[in-house]
C-alpha cells in the first residue's frame, strides 16, 4: 500500500516564498541564456566589510554548540550597538541571537498568542508565517496617499474595534517595499496607540542602516516597554546568506524571550558558531564600517532616484525612496492602454515584463496588495557593489554619484527600469539600446 501522506492544511495551497521563487527563476532563465535584470530578490549588492570577513576567517574552526540565546559577547556587542545606534538601554540578556530575523520572527508566532496586525504593502514572509502557525491576521490597507505609511488614525481605528484583543503589530522601516520610512513624530503617534491599547510592536529594522541619510530612529524609543526591536546582518553587513538575525526585548517581556529560547531549543538550537563570532565584528562597528556604511547609502540613494526619475518620466506613479534599495511603482495611470494588452492584474504585468522586457520584479499582490492594483517591486540591487565601492572609495569624499557613475557601475538596473519605460510605450526596440550602455566607460 502507498504511504498515506496528507499535507498539514495550514500549508496547503502556500507556494514557495515569492522572494526565493523569483531568484530561483531569474537564474534558471540566465543558465538558459536570456539577458534578465535581476530585481526580484531584494539582497544587498554590497560585499560583506572585509574586517568581519577577516574575522570570520580567524574564527572558521569555531565548532562548538553555542547558548541557544547565542554568543555572550555578540549579545553584548548587539547591545551596545542599539545603545549607541537606537538610544535604547538594553544589554546582552534582552539580546536573542538567531539563524536570520526571518526565523526569530516565525518562532515569536509560534509562541506569541493573539492577533498578528500588518499594514499592506508588506514584506512577503509576515502573512505566510501566520497561516503556517494558524494564526488569525488583521491587514491594515494603507494608501498611497499617505505615502504607503499607516497613519495613526487607521490604527487607531483597528485597535477600537476590539480593544481588548490581544495584538502584535509589525511595523518595517524603511520599508521592504515601498522604500519609505516613519518619520519620529509619526513613531511617536503609533507609540502612543500602542501603548494605549497593550499592543505589542515587532519593529523590522532591518533596512535601518540603510536610511539614505544614515538618520534611523527606531520606535524603541518612544515605546521601549513594548518593542521588540528586529536587526540582523543580512542587509545592511551584505551578508544575507550568512543567516544572522537579532531580536532585543524590553526586560518586562523577559518571559517572551525565554518562551521563544525553549522553542529554539527544540528547533534549530543554536546559531552557526562561526558567523556568530564574526558578527561580534559587524556590531562592535568602527571606522571602516561606518565609511562602507556612508558610501553604500550615497549609491543606493543615487541609484534609487535615477530609477524613479526615469519611471516617473514614463507616467509612473513612485515615492522617492527614503532609505533600503527597493520602489514600489503604481502603474494604474496605464490601466487603460496595459487592459488592451491584456494585463489587468499585478503578477500579470510582472509576468509580461519578464517574458518580454527581460525584467524580474515582483508583483504588488505578493505583498498583500489586491491583485487588480498594478503594483510592482523593484528591488535595485542587480550590480557589483563591491566594484561601486572600490570606485567611490577611490575618489575625493565629496564626489557626487552621479548618472555616469550608475551607468557604468549599476547598469543592469538602469537597463531594467528603461526596459520596463519602453516596454511600457510598447517600444521595446528602444530599449535595446539604452542609455545606459551609451554611456558606458
Ligand atoms: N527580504 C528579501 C526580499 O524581500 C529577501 C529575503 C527573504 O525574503 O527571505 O526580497
Amino acid at each position: 500500500m502507498a504511504p498515506q501522506v496528507h499535507l498539514n492544511m495550514n500549508v496547503r495551497g502556500l507556494e514557495m516564498s515569492a522572494t526565493v521563487a523569483i531568484n530561483e527563476l531569474s537564474a534558471e532563465l540566465i543558465r538558459q541564456g536570456r539577458t534578465i535584470s535581476k530585481l526580484g530578490l531584494g539582497q544587498s549588492p554590497f560585499p560583506v566589510p572585509g574586517t568581519v570577513v577577516d574575522a570570520l576567517r580567524a574564527n572558521a574552526a569555531q565548532k562548538a554548540y553555542l547558548a541557544v540565546r547565542g554568543l555572550a559577547e555578540l549579545r553584548d556587542a548587539i547591545a551596545d550597538y542599539h545603545q549607541r545606534r537606537n538610544g535604547v538601554p538594553v544589554s546582552g540578556d534582552d539580546v536573542l541571537v538567531g539563524p536570520g530575523s526571518k526565523e526569530l520572527m516565525f518562532v515569536l508566532q509560534i509562541v506569541f498568542y493573539g492577533e498578528l496586525v500588518i499594514p499592506t504593502p508588506a514584506w512577503v514572509s509576515y502573512a505566510p508565517q501566520a497561516q503556517i502557525v494558524g494564526r488569525r491576521v488583521a491587514f491594515v490597507a494603507c494608501d498611497r496617499r499617505d505615502g504607503w505609511r499607516l497613519t495613526p488614525e487607521k490604527f487607531e481605528a483597528l485597535c477600537a474595534g476590539d480593544p481588548q484583543r490581544p495584538r502584535l503589530i509589525v511595523l518595517n522601516y524603511p520599508s521592504n517595499p515601498t522604500g519609505a520610512t516613519l518619520a519620529p513624530v509619526e513613531l511617536q503617534a503609533l507609540a502612543e496607540i500602542a501603548r494605549k491599547y497593550g499592543c505589542l510592536v515587532l519593529s523590522d529594522e532591518i533596512y535601518g542602516e540603510l536610511h539614505h541619510a544614515g538618520e534611523h530612529v527606531s520606535i524603541a524609543r518612544y515605546y521601549p516597554e513594548g518593542t521588540i526591536l528586529s536587526s540582523g546582518l543580512s542587509k545592511w553587513c551584505g551578508a544575507g546568506g550568512w543567516r544572522l538575525g537579532t531580536f532585543t526585548f524590553p526586560k518586562s517581556l523577559r518571559w517572551l524571550l525565554d518562551a521563544m529560547a525553549t522553542v529554539a531549543s527544540e528547533t534549530y538550537t543554536t546559531t552557526s558558531a562561526p558567523i556568530q563570532y564574526a558578527a561580534v565584528h559587524a556590531f562592535r562597528g568602527g571606522m571602516r564600517i561606518e565609511r562602507y556604511l556612508a558610501f553604500a547609502r550615497k549609491i543606493l540613494a543615487a541609484l534609487g532616484a535615477a530609477c524613479r526619475r526615469r519611471l516617473v518620466d514614463a507616467g509612473v506613479d513612485v515615492l522617492e525612496p527614503q532609505g533600503g534599495f527597493y520602489l514600489f511603482p503604481d502603474f494604474s495611470a496605464h490601466a487603460e492602454s496595459l487592459r488592451a494588452r491584456g494585463v489587468r492584474t499585478s503578477p500579470e504585468l510582472a509576468r509580461r515584463l519578464l517574458d518580454e522586457a527581460g525584467v524580474a520584479l515582483l508583483p504588488g499582490s505578493d505583498f498583500g496588495r489586491p491583485r487588480e492594483e498594478l503594483t510592482l517591486r523593484i528591488a535595485y540591487v542587480d550590480f557589483d557593489g563591491a566594484k561601486a565601492l572600490a570606485s567611490l572609495e577611490a575618489r575625493p569624499l565629496d564626489t557626487p554619484v552621479d548618472e555616469h557613475f550608475l551607468a557604468v557601475h549599476c547598469h543592469s538596473v538602469l537597463q531594467g527600469v528603461e526596459r520596463i519605460c519602453a516596454w511600457l510605450r510598447g517600444d521595446l526596440e528602444a530599449s535595446q539600446a539604452p542609455r545606459a550602455q551609451e554611456l558606458r566607460a
